[in-house]
């Protein structure tokens, strides 16, 4: 990649979740392993590469705001320039994030360059994951990880009776960063705001509503897991024994 042809490119770390189905005290973007908090290892992903250029961390509460400052300052993510406060649902969290690029209130505006959008509990993101859509989102304006699905996929109705079993070759479990031209995605949710009853669960079907634009999946990773319930942490804890 020439230095010139790059773009800017800024990462949304979203860690405003609530987290009900860990059934712990503390929020699973908070929980500690190898002693640092989860969101850590998203942060370092992004402060370490070399395609991204500013952060925002999005977070639940003031109480967050402070304690993600000092953890900012801590392990010099020197690369996050605002923390703000989320919503109640993931969607309001991103458009929180989103306001602060569309308003220019970034030290360095980036209006024609690309948005990572990511969740703080998938700590294993790295490098080659962000470097693959960057080039991916180059080609296709918007894009998303994700694996191919290792295991069938049923589509069920009320009562838990297939209705549909769609060919595996053309299944994928969708993942974070998504990563869109910073342009379309605020579009997207800005529509998307407008709307009365809203009922999305990722960035990509958000662009896939609002605009009508197709969305290409890249390559993710089978570590990419995102830290939903204790069964989870266990398997965390498994692949940063490996990293070590
Ligand atoms: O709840 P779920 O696992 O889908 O959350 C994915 C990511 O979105 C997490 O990193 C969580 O902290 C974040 N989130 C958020 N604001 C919300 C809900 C979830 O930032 N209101």
């Amino acid at each position: 990649m020439e230095a010139k042809d790059k773009k800017r490119c800024t990462a949304i770390i979203l860690a405003a979740g609530q987290g009900k189905r860990m059934g712990a005290d503390v929020q699973k973007q908070y929980i500690e392993l190898e002693g640092k908090p989860v969101i850590y290892y998203s942060l370092k992903a992004f402060q370490d590469s070399e395609i991204i250029d500013d952060i925002i961390l999005v977070v639940g509460s003031e109480k967050e705001i402070h304690d993600c400052s000092k953890l900012v300052k801590e392990y010099h993510f020197t690369k996050v320039d605002a923390i703000v406060l989320g919503g109640k649902e993931r969607y309001d969290s991103v458009w929180q994030a989103l306001k602060v690029i569309q308003d220019g209130r970034l030290k360095v505006k980036n209006q024609d360059g690309y948005v990572f959008i990511h969740d703080g509990v998938r700590l294993f993101v790295d490098g080659d994951i962000i470097r693959r859509g960057y080039e991916t989102v180059r080609k296709c304006k918007a894009c998303v990880a994700g694996m191919p699905c290792k295991d069938t996929i049923k589509l069920v109705d009320e009562e838990d009776c297939t209705v549909q079993t769609p060919e595996r070759k053309y299944v994928r479990a969708v993942q974070t960063p998504q990563v869109f031209e910073t342009s379309l995605i605020i579009e997207a949710y800005s529509r998307l705001m407008r709307e009365e009853s809203i009922s999305v669960t990722d960035d990509g079907m958000v662009v896939e509503q609002m605009l009508n634009v197709s969305v290409k999946l890249y390559e993710g990773s089978y570590e990419n897991i995102k830290i939903t319930t204790p069964e989870d942490l266990e398997i965390a804890k498994v692949f940063l024994y490996r990293k070590k």
